[in-house]
């Protein structure tokens, strides 16, 4: 057998040949040895139910208490009395040190078995599905959102005056284009319309204004080239006819 087939062999924990593993270099050897008693152990785990296996361990537990059961008492007895011995408290210093050294020491480990982590993240995605974002999502909507309200204000705050000339540019823009201009109340009734929501993804809500045929392009500002779009479809839309952006299907909700 070549080396690589060995070593197939060991990964897919596959019996070898006696005189193989004779033949095998210690490291390879203990390699074989684990993968060879982890099949073992599946195959008892698929062959026994758990029921049964875990009455098999309390009886072998039991049997050990039976036979050393001096020695088990001794050792309760012994865990008992230091635990009511005055412990020392570690100061915040050392438990923050502790912290640190075990953050540390979990980094390592990841970073040296990448493969693991990758396939334990995707495993717990497949099984919790989008449940875990969704759920903190809804638990922590007020946070998330007063979060953003903070982050826009800051935003707004910083750039003062870049965020005013992109609305007075929009509002030029939309002046320009010509056509009868949308007033609130008309705004206020195609958002309604829509459910308050983009008209394009159908999920997001519709917070921004979006010209169905763009300015850019010809488009009126007008109520009926209008609809409501969440902003990451607006942006991806940008100045595209819909025949060009095809990313996602206009599906207009009847008015
Ligand atoms: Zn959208």
């Amino acid at each position: 057998m070549t080396d690589q087939e060995i070593r197939t062999a060991i990964e897919r924990r596959d019996k070898l040949p006696r005189l193989v593993v004779i033949s095998l270099d210690a490291e390879l050897r203990s390699a074989y040895d684990k993968a060879r008693s982890k099949a073992a152990s599946l195959r008892y785990l698929a062959r026994v139910p758990r029921e049964v296996r875990l009455e098999r361990q309390r009886k072998i537990v039991h049997a050990y208490y039976l036979r050393h059961r001096d020695k088990v008492l001794a050792d309760q007895q012994a865990r008992r009395d230091a635990l009511k011995k005055p412990q020392r408290v570690m100061t915040a210093g050392e438990l923050e040190e502790r912290r640190l050294r075990k953050l540390a020491a979990q980094r390592a480990w990841a970073a040296r078995n990448r493969d693991r982590t990758k396939a334990a993240t995707r495993r717990h995605l497949d099984k919790v599905g989008g449940a875990h974002k969704t759920t903190w999502a809804i638990r922590n909507r007020d946070k998330i959102r007063e979060s953003k309200r903070l982050q826009a204000l800051k935003h707004y705050a910083k750039n003062r005056a870049a965020c005013n000339a992109r609305a007075i540019n929009s509002h030029h823009k939309r002046r320009a284009a010509g056509g009868p201009g949308v007033s609130r109340l008309e705004w206020r009734e195609i958002l309604a319309a829509h459910g308050g929501l983009c008209a394009y993804c159908l999920v997001a809500p519709g917070k921004t204004m979006d010209h169905v045929l763009p300015l850019s392009r010809g488009g009126v500002h007008a109520p009926h080239n209008v609809v409501p779009a969440c902003k990451r479809c607006n942006c991806s839309k940008h100045n595209k006819l819909l025949s060009e952006w095809t990313s996602r299907p206009y599906q207009p909700v009847a008015a």
